[in-house]
């Protein structure tokens, strides 16, 4: 299956399925001009699914190394960044080389960015290997790092010249991962398609069970749905936006969590699309079944839904605000949220009264 990314001369390709990594050298090869390639991944995922790649390079004589960086967000940072470019630059990576990211979001960012810098832009290709890479940073070219002043706060827009979203790569993938990933599926069915939710309630035992149809439907209709916004707005000027839904409030209780591992990011945007939609309801945008129904689904699925579920303290509903607050999509001071009129229709508005927000935040238990 094929998703096409439609952004003129920088339009690219997400193949989506079984077995691409074992035959990346023949999705490859067109993209070369001469046959050599460098390829960007992490311990983890170095040992799972490095080997298989070169051995579908080799197969195509194309030329490879590979470099391993270690697994985890603080890779996203400046000192990672000079390893990398300068390996790339001892490598011989010139203009018309080809860089591979093979990894999840924390990869696919950083080598983006680099092959960004790089001779001032060398192309890369993404080989994503969580579900959240597949469905969500795989889309769209932004591409960065971390700074001591908060997430990807430096960074560029880069598109990939292909992706190559394996399946087979999500065998090995945590079921923790796995469902990060699962709530940026659950997301662009509540923005913009209840057909597909309703899908997604039908299929999810297929889905967490590793049904490898089920799972290419649900990617395809992700990077479809990222896809076809990114289109109307790639530097996110408008619509892009929408993207955010359950990202203010996730962003919030992420840093109130201290970005550790008490809770990843797809479960803090689970927790906030519910109360995004909660809020939603309370305002009279969307009917109490529909804030209800999301709610359960999240659930069902193994994500948290509530602020309840989040161990250990919290701050109040002001610390919460404020945490908000630091959200870089604020502007002007002023927080910008994505409601909804119900499941499938999510809209952007600065216009939230702060008591209701307040109160909302202050129970721990959301209806
Ligand atoms: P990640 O890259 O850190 O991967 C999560 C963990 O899973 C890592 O430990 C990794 O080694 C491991 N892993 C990866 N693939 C595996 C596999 N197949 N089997 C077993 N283990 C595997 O994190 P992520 O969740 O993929 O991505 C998160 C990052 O993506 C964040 O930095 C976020 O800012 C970024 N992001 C970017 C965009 C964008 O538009 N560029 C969008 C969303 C998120
Ligand atoms: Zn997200």
């Amino acid at each position: 299956k094929k998703v096409n990314v439609a952004l003129g001369d920088r339009a690219y390709d997400i193949f989506v399925g079984p077995g691409l990594i074992a035959n990346a050298g023949a999705y490859l090869k067109p993209l070369l001009r001469r046959n050599r390639v460098a390829i960007v991944t992490d311990e983890t995922v170095g040992k799972l699914h490095l080997p298989a790649l070169e051995k579908s390079l080799d197969a195509n004589g194309i030329r490879h190394s590979a470099i391993k960086l270690p697994a985890g967000e603080s890779t996203k940072s400046f000192a990672q960044l000079e390893k990398l470019t300068d390996w790339l630059l001892g490598e011989g990576i010139e203009r018309g080389d080809l860089v591979i990211a093979l990894g999840g979001g924390v990869i696919g960012d950083l080598t983006g960015f680099a092959a960004s810098i790089l001779r001032r832009g060398v192309d890369f290709a993404q080989i994503p290997t969580t579900l959240l890479s597949q469905v969500d940073s795989s889309v769209g070219g932004k591409t960065g790092i971390n700074t001591r002043q908060g997430k990807n706060l430096a960074g560029a827009f880069h598109q990939p010249r292909l992706v190559l979203a394996d399946t087979d790569a999500l065998a090995t993938l945590p079921m923790r991962e796995f469902l990060a990933g699962y709530a940026e599926v659950v997301k662009y069915g509540l923005i913009g398609d209840r057909d597909f939710f309703e899908w997604l309630e039908v299929n999810l035992d297929r889905l967490k069970e590793g049904d490898v149809e089920a799972r290419i439907h649900a990617i395809v209709k992700s990077c479809e749905a990222k896809a076809a916004i990114v289109a109307a707005d790639e530097r996110e000027g408008g619509v892009r936006a929408l993207l955010n839904l359950g990202h203010t409030f996730g962003h919030a209780l992420e840093a109130a969590t201290g970005f550790s591992n008490r809770l990843v990011h797809g479960e803090g945007v689970s927790i906030g699309m519910a109360l995004a939609f909660e809020l939603s309801a309370r305002l009279g945008f969307c009917t109490g079944q529909d804030a209800a129904r999301v709610r359960q689904h999240l659930a069902r699925a193994g994500l948290p839904s509530r602020l309840s579920d989040i161990e250990g303290p919290l701050p109040d509903a002001d610390g919460l605000i404020a945490l908000m607050g630091q959200d870089k999509k604020v502007v002007d001071g002023t927080l910008t949220f994505i409601l909804a009129r119900g499941i499938g229709d999510a809209f952007i508005t600065r216009d939230v009264d702060p008591g209701r927000l307040r109160a909302l935040l202050r129970e721990r238990e959301p209806a």
